[in-house]
């Protein structure tokens, strides 16, 4: 029995893999990587999951327009766009400023999918919910039934497809054999993806410490959040008190700011890139993978077994050619 209504939207569950090179390359005993860059629309992205139980609510209230935000970069609007279509839904992307920067990446995409664009001027993810509220009232009056979806799509019932990704990766390392992991590594931006993996944890306890690398908010204020998102999954699964997952979240390798490459960032993309051929995105997954890539290297995760959860996010390698080229061209 599933507590909230499904939209199917991933074509099973995604690919479990080892990284030898990557591992040697960089000290660690096993690195595996989790492949949710691979969730099979509109180029993947851990959004997809959240996606499958808020279209899931959206479709059982009869729903026919999505309203959701961020930047203009955004993963998760570009996946919302798309599984709007998908579904037979509209969709308005409330960004966040009033400069919506380079035509490419994901706002490119999102203009493939037909999403209404709207510059809110606004900055914050509550700002933005405020704004995307207010349109949701416009819509309203003009006899839509619109479904806001909050930045990240990081609600109880989103995050609950963390949740479950949580179990299907218990699932897969059983049947694949894999030895226990020290490490389970996610990049962390609303905190939603870790903190449904971690109501997985409290649910179904496996010997391994989950660690966020934050890419947007300090240590403290994303573990505040993180925690808040799990517990109120838990409640709304109706779990009793008290029973949690635990995390520690890293802010040391955010670079100058949220949604700027760090130069360690470009390092990890090139490193995985050239020993695996993988790609990692520049705003978050190659931050969180420079994360692994210094813990190893300081000796503190020397000879650890790691499982890098790939979230998504490669469209932006284009949105940030010019950051890319111009470190790769230093060397
Ligand atoms: C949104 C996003 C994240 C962060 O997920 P949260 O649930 O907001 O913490 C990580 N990686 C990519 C590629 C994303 O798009």
């Amino acid at each position: 029995m599933q507590p909230f209504p499904h939209y199917p939207l991933l074509w099973g569950e995604t690919p479990i893999h080892p990284l030898p090179r990557f591992a040697e390359a960089v000290g660690l005993g096993e690195c595996w990587i989790k492949r949710d860059d691979l969730t099979g629309i509109a180029l993947g992205g851990n959004k997809l999951r959240k996606l499958e139980y808020l279209l899931g609510e959206a479709l059982s209230k009869g729903c026919d327009l999505l309203i959701t935000g961020g930047s203009p970069q955004s993963n998760h609007a570009r996946l919302t766009a798309a599984v709007a279509r998908k579904a037979g839904m509209d969709v308005w992307l409330c960004f966040a400023g009033s400069n919506p920067g380079v035509e490419q990446g994901n706002l490119l995409l999102d203009k493939l999918f037909g999403a209404t664009v709207h510059m809110t001027g606004q900055y914050g993810s509550e700002a933005l919910l405020a704004a995307m509220k207010e349109l949701a009232q416009q819509a309203e009056q003009e006899g839509r039934k619109p479904y806001v979806i909050p930045v990240g799509g990081s609600t109880p019932i989103g995050d609950y497809g963390y949740k479950r990704a949580w179990d299907e990766w218990l699932r897969q390392a059983d049947k694949l054999g894999l030895p226990p992991m020290d490490y389970l590594v996610v990049p962390v931006g609303t905190g939603g993806t870790l903190a449904g993996l971690a109501a997985g944890q409290a649910l179904s306890p496996a010997p391994v410490q989950l660690v966020g690398i934050s890419v947007w908010q300090r240590a403290s204020t994303a573990h505040r959040e993180t925690l808040e998102l799990m517990r109120s999954l838990l409640a709304a699964l109706g779990v009793a008190e008290g029973r949690e997952g635990t995390f520690s979240i890293f802010d040391e390798y955010i670079g100058p700011k949220y949604g700027v490459p760090s130069v360690e960032g470009i390092q990890a993309i090139r490193l995985l890139a050239q020993t695996e051929g993988i790609l990692v995105d520049p705003v978050y997954t190659a931050k969180a993978l420079a994360g692994v890539i210094d813990l190893a290297r300081r000796g503190d995760w020397r000879g650890k077994r790691v499982l890098f959860w790939h979230t998504g996010g490669t469209p932006a390698l284009f949105t940030h050619a010019q950051n890319l080229m111009d470190e790769v061209n230093k060397k």
